[in-house]
């Protein structure tokens, strides 16, 4: 695919897949692997019935930016995704980074890592000239959406609302912002949300692939006179101007979004809102893709929270994780179909 697009040569929207290796489960259950890769391409061998019940194997092949076999580490993924994006971040970029894909496809796996490394570059660029000394700052955030609300990750869930400011900023209220001066710090932070997102309400641990997770970390450039009044570093959030951010989405289950006719009343609510939230994500990367000026960002929270990520200059990865054994064959197709339409 041709990206029109290209500031610093890193593609303005990039779309990769990750296959994850069969389970200890699925292979005490001799389920087959039913996903090869080959280069940038990825096939899937769905088996079928005809109508005199004999199988046959109908092959679906994709092509991506770049596809992540199983034996591809943490690290190479970081660098596939995440790392050329970095230096950007201080030519005012704000870039998003989203996993997608079916629960238990390996979106935490692969998301949890990704926001230590990019800290780790982000502080050893802020500790360079001509960064080094000009008030230069990194501040890290997290926080969920969940049934359509904002809950703060690192702040025991606390209820937080969004709102707009007249240049189309996007302003979390009372989202408690932490300046990273040790980069081991982030993953104290991860951990903790991640926590915090697990227990959720209920204490059920399958709570986490209901909501989307949003680590942010922002680069702001503080005035030397304000901050020479500050003693306090940590949770000041309206100090500094933001010159770039990057943000790590660790989204909902994919399969959430059909939850629409359970019979739990606030799970279809939620699976509602989830679908809604997908779709409204797909159709915001599609109108980027096409350099739209009207970007469907209303279309849930999950967008309009992206909002200031959506316009100038920005960046998005999207890394679509699927799970290679046959019993997921039709979530992973949907979620391959939805990379498919994204990129
Ligand atoms: P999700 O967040 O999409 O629900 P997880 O990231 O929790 O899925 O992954 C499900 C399980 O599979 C976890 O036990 C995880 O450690 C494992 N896993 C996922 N991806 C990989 C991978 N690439 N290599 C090894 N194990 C993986
Ligand atoms: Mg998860």
């Amino acid at each position: 695919k041709e990206n029109s697009a290209r500031e610093n040569n890193v593609a303005k929207i990039k779309v990769v897949v990750r296959k994850r290796p069969l389970n200890k489960k699925e292979v005490s259950r001799k389920e087959e692997d039913i996903v090869t890769v080959e280069d940038n391409a990825l096939t899937v061998h769905e088996t079928k019935l005809k109508v005199d019940l004999t199988a046959y194997v109908e092959k679906h092949e994709f092509c991506f930016d770049a596809v992540l076999d199983e034996q591809v580490t943490n690290d190479e993924v970081y660098r596939a995704t995440v790392e050329p994006i970095i230096p950007t971040i201080f030519q005012r970029t704000k870039a998003t980074c989203f996993a997608y894909g079916q629960t238990g496809s390996g979106k935490t796996y692969t998301m949890q890592p990704l926001p230590l490394r990019a800290a780790e570059g982000l502080v050893k660029i802020l500790h360079q000239p001509p960064y080094r000394s000009q008030g230069f700052k990194l501040w890290l955030s997290y926080f969920e959406i969940y049934g359509g609300k904002l809950f703060d990750l690192l702040s025991d869930r606390k209820k937080l609302c969004m709102r707009e400011d007249g240049r189309q900023q996007v302003c979390i209220v009372g989202l408690q912002e932490f300046e990273v001066l040790d980069v081991q710090i982030v993953k104290e932070y991860i951990e903790r949300g991640n926590a915090t997102r697990s227990t959720g309400s209920t204490g059920a641990n399958e709570e986490s692939s209901r909501s989307h997770a949003i680590l942010q970390l922002v680069v702001k450039k503080h005035s030397e006179v304000k901050e020479s009044r500050r003693h306090n570093t940590a949770n000041e959030p309206k100090v500094g101007k933001v010159v770039g951010k990057i943000s790590f989405i660790d989204l909902a289950g994919s399969e959430r979004g059909a939850d629409t006719t359970d019979n739990d009343r606030q799970t279809r609510i939620e699976g509602a809102e989830i679908n809604k939230s997908l779709l409204a994500l797909k159709e915001c990367i599609r109108a980027l893709d096409n350099d739209q000026i009207h970007i469907p960002f209303r279309g849930s929270k999950l967008t309009e929270v992206l909002r200031d990520s959506f316009v100038g200059n920005s960046r998005t990865v999207m890394i679509s994780c699927v799970s290679p054994n046959a019993g997921s064959c039709e979530h992973t197709l949907n979620t391959l179909r939805y990379a498919d339409r994204v990129k």
